[in-house]
């Protein structure tokens, strides 16, 4: 049995990720959440697992050496998956203080304890390091990122995910340890908190409420179901070669306006006939909106052989139905 410490397990892609690793493995890993519960984290997704022997949940910051130690040297982890972060643009524009503790000094401090701690035996060690598409900066109307690019960080969250990944090179130059990196587009799916573009306009068109869209709404992301970023980020750290990074991506490149207006379309059909584009509220554009995002996914397809499973209209459906079933929204 593999033992994983999953930082940041109560978010939304750590909550879709441990489900993931027991689906797919079932009695054969052993999962500790780790989570300091901040407004984004929410414990009670996984409750049903809780008191189980392969399952342990810990109230914790990847900022506590004391804590992260004690864990380290009693529980015999063999995988790591560091997901913790401050993950929200938005909020990176109001206040940013935490996006540089948590996301640099945190992952900083999460590599020194492992480090002190498995020093005398990394073998059959692993850590995954999930970073993201934005540390790459922007791109105009065509070209993909490949992972040779230079980054170019252009807002303050995506400043702090590139300076996480630069302690996680360090860490693995200078001292060895065991860690694969990734950089993953825009995660849709069950599980994401209410602040964030999906299910933010699923909320508001369930209150009638206008939709606001930065700019004219044409900056570009891809999006890609969260399910095969789970798929993808077992696949990177059972597989991957240490010190690589692999980016993520699903080719499905959509606009702001796309995204809310495919919403808009599906719950008029599903559920609310009384829906209008009208309202759609285009805002001032958000500082340093980088135009558009792309990833070259030519090396995790080729070398470990990993493609996206689910296309975005399926992937939306299973999306807005989970928020219309499961989600009391705020
Ligand atoms: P999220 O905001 O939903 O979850 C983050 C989790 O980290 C929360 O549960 C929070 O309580 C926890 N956390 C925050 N600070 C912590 C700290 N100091 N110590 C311990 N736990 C802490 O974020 P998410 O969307 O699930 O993203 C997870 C990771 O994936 C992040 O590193 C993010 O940068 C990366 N990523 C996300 C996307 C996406 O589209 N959501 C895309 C690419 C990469």
């Amino acid at each position: 049995m593999k033992t994983y410490f999953v930082t940041g397990g109560a978010g939304f892609i750590g909550t879709n990720f441990i489900k993931y690793l027991f689906e797919s493995h079932g009695e054969d890993v052993r999962v500790i959440n780790y989570d300091k519960l901040t407004y984004a984290g929410n414990r009670e997704w996984l409750e049903a697992f809780e008191g189980k022997k392969n399952y342990r949940f810990v109230q914790g910051d990847i900022l506590d050496k004391e804590l992260l130690t004690t864990i380290f040297k009693e529980e015999g982890i063999d995988f790591v998956v560091h997901l913790a972060a401050e993950s929200h643009v938005d909020r990176s524009l109001q206040s940013d203080i935490e996006f540089f503790q948590t996301n640099v000094i945190g992952t900083r401090m999460l590599y020194q304890v492992i480090h002190n701690v498995w020093k005398d035996d990394i073998s059959d060690k692993r850590i995954l390091h999930v970073s993201t598409d934005e540390v790459y900066g922007e791109l105009e109307e065509s070209g993909q990122f490949i992972e040779h690019m230079p980054l170019h960080p252009n807002n303050p969250y995506s400043a702090s995910k590139a300076g996480g990944e630069m302690v996680a090179i360090a860490y693995r130059k200078t001292y060895g340890l065991p860690i694969v990196r990734t950089r993953c587009s825009n995660n849709f799916g069950p599980y994401q908190h209410e602040e964030k573009l999906i299910p933010k306009c699923i909320k508001n068109c369930l209150n009638h409420k206008k939709i606001p869209v930065y700019g004219d709404g044409e900056n570009i992301r891809e999006w890609l179901f969260v399910k095969d970023h789970c798929i993808a980020m077992d696949t990177v750290l059972l597989t991957g070669e240490l010190g690589e990074v692999y980016n993520i991506g699903s080719h499905q490149e959509m606009s702001t306006l796309h995204i809310v207006t495919t919403i808009l379309q599906y719950l008029k059909e599903h559920v609310d006939s009384s829906l209008s584009m009208d309202l759609i509220e285009f805002t001032e554009d958000r500082l340093g909106h980088d135009k558009r995002y792309a990833v070259d996914t030519n090396k995790i397809e080729t070398n470990l052989n990993w493609t996206p499973k689910t296309d975005f209209e399926n992937g939306m459906a299973v999306t807005i139905d989970w928020y219309l079933k499961e989600y009391r929204f705020r």
